[in-house]
């Protein structure tokens, strides 16, 4: 059975949804605020599309191993295209620093551990120009979606709201779409939770700030240099008070990011300034090579973006959903910190989930009660996961400012734990079989933490654990500046 869908967003969840959608031959439309990207190539797309839309939009992403191996295994034809515009594959044995790399041998299963790298203008172009290629599928631009048609849900007026369409704006003029499904695909700044309230279903939230501002610069390598060999010097990494990345990108650009705790203010004001941003990439002993000046020129100023939190959106409270017809994907529904990259990764499993859902039954209210079910079921520990790292790092980072150490260990439990996670950071700096596994939570192609149910996984983090914690913590230190450091070389207080 097959259905006119309409779509909330053409950013990256909405398109793939229409993807995975239109493939099981339904009619799609997307409408989109912002407009069309400018004709040209990647750059173009970079530094002249307006996406007032997509708050993260000139932010770097990287894309998971669970969206590659998608985009590989069902739309090869889609992958070539990211190829042609530049994006570039960096496999397992790419990623693995110097004394693991020397005695690697490939195993089954590594060619599924890697990570698509360009910029998101480029991949949002090409995966664009792709969906509007497809048959079946339609981009509106240029159009607000004000609010969303219903139909009395009859009694009891508990019922589910059945949605029926939009209402839109486009050019000024206000108008209506009537569709058998709505997909919600609006992100981060949806309405719809709001207007659900305006019809007196409260959606409730889980809603957690994971405290920190995210700060991007972009670079370009000047013609004829490369980038900097991968050494032991991690080119990303955390030093408690400030996390670092450099994202390589497609045609010799790349950008670095640096996250700050929101209460280190002086810091985050540093970080906006140009030449601020800079010297503390200099500082780093793993970034430094990016930005000096015979190798890259800066190619943007720095700039942030905040309200970073992990949000859960219940349209469903237990076995009853607000609505039918109605299902929200990606952003809009569930979002994580972006510093794990796991957005676009999580999006996609969600338009997948919808997908088969449609396919299962043609039951209105089965699809919307399956549909919360595996969002649940699917979703909820790679969220709960996340969450907790962010819970960590607030920690890590308030015992910094205090001058404390990091979690008082009072009790056996807490020591345990301490000695485990260092043991397990230790491993998986110097044995492949442990870095394999957390290579597999990481790219999200198996639950968070389950590699650590392997026998050998689990003998090899105990025999570390007997080396001693003062060993495996060690290994736990990123090099770079102590907090204090950083202030001084900064030149204010700290
Ligand atoms: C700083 C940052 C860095 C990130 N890095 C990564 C990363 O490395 N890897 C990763 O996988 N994920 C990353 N993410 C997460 C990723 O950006 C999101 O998970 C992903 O974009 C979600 O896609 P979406 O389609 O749900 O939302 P979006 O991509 O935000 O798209 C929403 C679309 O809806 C449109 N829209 C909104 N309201 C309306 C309306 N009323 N009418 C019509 N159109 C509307 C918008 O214009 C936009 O095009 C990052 C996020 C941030 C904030």
């Amino acid at each position: 059975m097959t259905h006119d869908i309409a779509i909330v967003g053409a950013g990256i969840c909405g398109m793939c949804t229409a993807i995975s959608l239109a493939s099981d031959g339904h009619r799609v439309t997307l409408f989109e605020r912002d407009s069309a990207p400018p004709p040209g190539d990647a750059d173009a797309a970079f530094f002249d599309w307006q996406r007032r839309g997509a708050a993260q939009f000139r932010h770097p992403h990287a894309f998971l191993g669970l969206m590659c191996n998608l985009i590989r295994d069902h739309y090869p034809e889609l992958l070539e295209q990211f190829y042609a515009a530049g994006a570039r594959r960096v496999g397992f044995d790419e990623m693995l620093p110097p004394e693991l790399k020397a005695d690697y041998v490939p195993e089954p299963g590594d060619d599924n551990l890697w990570v698509l790298m360009c910029r998101r203008a480029t991949i949002e172009t090409v995966i664009r120009r792709y969906v509007e290629s497809l048959d079946g599928v339609e981009i509106v631009n240029d159009t607000q979606v004000t609010g969303m048609l219903t139909q009395a849900p009859g009694e009891p007026s508990s019922n589910p709201l059945n949605v029926t369409g939009l209402a839109l704006r486009h050019d000024g003029a206000e108008a209506k779409f009537t569709a058998e499904i709505v997909v919600d695909a609006s992100g981060r700044t949806s309405r719809f939770p709001r207007w659900f309230a305006e019809l007196g279903r409260e959606i409730e939230e889980e809603n957690e700030d994971a405290e920190i501002v995210y700060y991007t610069r972009h670079y370009r390598l000047h013609p004829g240099q490369t980038e900097p060999p991968r050494g032991k010097r991690p080119a990303a990494g955390d030093l408690g008070y400030l996390k670092f990345g450099v994202f390589p990108g497609e045609n010799r650009h790349f950008a670095i990011i640096i996250c700050v705790p929101v209460g280190e203010t002086e810091l985050r004001a540093a970080v906006r300034r140009a030449e601020q941003f800079d010297r503390i990439c200099a500082s780093i002993p793993g970034v430094a090579p990016w930005v000096a000046d015979d190798r890259s020129e800066a190619t943007t100023e720095p700039f942030g973006i905040g309200d970073i939190r992990a949000v859960w959106r219940h349209y469903a409270a237990g076995d009853a959903p607000v609505a039918t017809n109605f299902f929200a994907v990606g952003d809009a529904a569930i979002r994580t910190n972006p510093l794990y990259g796991r957005g676009c990764s999580t999006s996609i499993m969600h338009a997948n989930i919808l997908a088969e859902v449609l396919r299962t039954t043609p039951d209105p209210l089965s699809r919307a009660r399956q549909f919360d079910a595996r969002t649940e079921a699917e979703l909820r520990p790679i969220y709960d996961a996340s969450l907790s790292e962010d819970q960590r790092g607030i920690r890590h980072a308030q015992a910094i400012v205090d001058g404390r150490t990091i979690d008082k260990i009072d009790t056996v439990k807490k020591w345990f734990g301490r000695a485990f996670g260092d043991a397990l950071g230790a491993a998986t700096r110097e044995q492949i079989h442990v870095l394999r596994g957390l290579m597999r939570t990481f790219h999200l192609l198996e639950k968070p933490g389950e590699f650590l149910k392997d026998k050998r996984i689990k003998r090899t983090v105990f025999r570390y654990m007997l080396r001693g914690r003062k060993r495996n913590a060690a290994a736990r230190l990123q090099p770079g500046p102590s907090r204090t450091e950083m202030y001084e070389l900064l030149q204010f207080d700290g």
